[in-house]
């Protein structure tokens, strides 16, 4: 595994009070600033010691001691569709990783950011083009956070949603993709309600229980279901041989839900894998126990090694119509971003997938802390 960049600390990896109690440690003589230079930072999208009454020495202290600054920005691709301009950014770390973010329509004036929570994917689900990658390494709060504050600040765009959909299992991160929900929601900063964030999973469990654990019944969780029994599910998505359906839905069960919680259920539609009458019966199956469910169906978007083909209009209507049969709340979701590869299943490529020059670099120890 790789280790992540060192240097000074990432303010954008830090709540207010981790920040203040951290420039109490070193530099007590200027910690006073901590809450209003966080609370400056999260506005204008600069970190700005030197706009505090401060002496030179602890300006200069602050900037030898912390940094916040957006990741570089590589490329932007936008795709127009109905529901209006699907974009994916593709960004560089520190240590020259590439990871995507995507921004997705949401009707006239509201829009959602799809965040990467590692680069690559470990859990190696075979429709995804980020489970080829493997598993570079994983993303520190601080660059899980970044991509927001470089949506924000270097991009433009203004998400009132995240979703932890973007590249990797945010919940094989649990650690920092934790500190991170507890930056994004700082009163001081970005400040975004428990029920805009949506954390994504394949069915990682000991994650789900971690995120039981902090009690926010206001958060919102959604499921990758994609086949309805261990047998195709192990198949298409390697996690279920570690945690098979009936302790998926055993721990599903044990979430902590608010009275009105909807949980979110993923199914990928792939024309001869999971499309079948029977298909639809399981999942209803499985879904049944969970509460009020509502189950997003996402047509399959072919990547570069394709499992099979897109799946046709009437074969979605066909299993959203079973689906529905069997009692089901169902939502079909729209092809966002094909063109671009943002869609669902199609972040990372081949390109990413190369160890970079400048990561290799690093883990020999010949740049210590790169430059943005
Ligand atoms: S679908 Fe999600 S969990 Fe599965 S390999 Fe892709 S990024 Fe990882």
């Amino acid at each position: 595994m790789e280790q992540t960049p060192s240097g000074p600390i990432d303010i954008l990896g830090l709540t207010a009070d981790e920040l203040a109690s951290e420039a109490r440690r070193v530099l007590p003589g200027s910690a006073w600033v901590a809450h209003d230079l966080y609370a400056r930072l999260f506005t204008t999208g600069r970190f700005e010691p030197e706009s505090f009454p401060l002496p030179p020495t602890s300006v200069d202290g602050w900037h030898q001691h912390f940094r916040a600054a957006p990741l570089a920005l590589k490329k932007v691709s936008e795709e127009e569709t109905n529901a209006g301009a699907t974009a994916k950014a593709v960004f560089e770390t520190r240590d020259g990783y590439e990871i995507e973010a995507v921004r997705i329509p949401m009707g006239a004036a509201s829009q959602t950011l799809c965040v990467s929570s590692q680069v690559g994917c470990k859990m190696g689900c075979t429709f995804c083009e980020t489970g080829r990658m493997g598993l570079l390494r994983q993303l520190t709060a601080g660059e899980i956070v970044a991509q927001v504050f470089t949506a924000r600040f270097v991009l433009g765009w203004s998400p009132k949603n995240i979703v932890f959909m973007g590249m990797g299992e945010a919940l094989d991160n649990a650690d920092h993709l934790i500190s991170a929900l507890h930056v994004l929601t700082q009163r001081r900063g970005f400040h975004y309600g428990h029920d805009r964030l949506t954390v994504c999973t394949a069915g990682h469990a000991e994650g789900l229980r971690r995120l039981a654990a902090l009690g926010w019944k206001r958060l919102n969780l959604s499921v990758s279901l994609n086949a309805p029994d261990d047998a195709s599910r192990s198949r298409l998505m390697p996690v279920n041989r570690k945690t098979p359906l009936a302790e998926l839905q055993r721990v599903l069960s044990d979430y902590p839900r608010r009275r009105n919680f909807v949980l979110g259920v993923n199914y990928c539609l792939m024309p001869g894998l999971n499309d079948s009458r029977a298909d639809a019966r399981g999942v209803a199956d499985f879904c049944r126990p969970l509460g009020r469910v509502l189950l997003n169906l996402i047509p399959y978007n072919p990547g570069h090694a394709p499992l099979t083909r897109a799946p046709e209009d009437k074969e979605v209507e066909s299993f959203m119509g079973w689906l529905r049969e069997e009692g089901l709340a169902v939502r079909r979701r729209a092809t966002k971003g094909r063109a671009i590869m943002a869609a669902c299943g199609q972040l990372g490529n081949a390109e990413l997938r190369r160890r970079p020059q400048r990561a290799q670099d690093n883990s020999r120890g010949l740049s210590e802390d790169p430059e943005p």
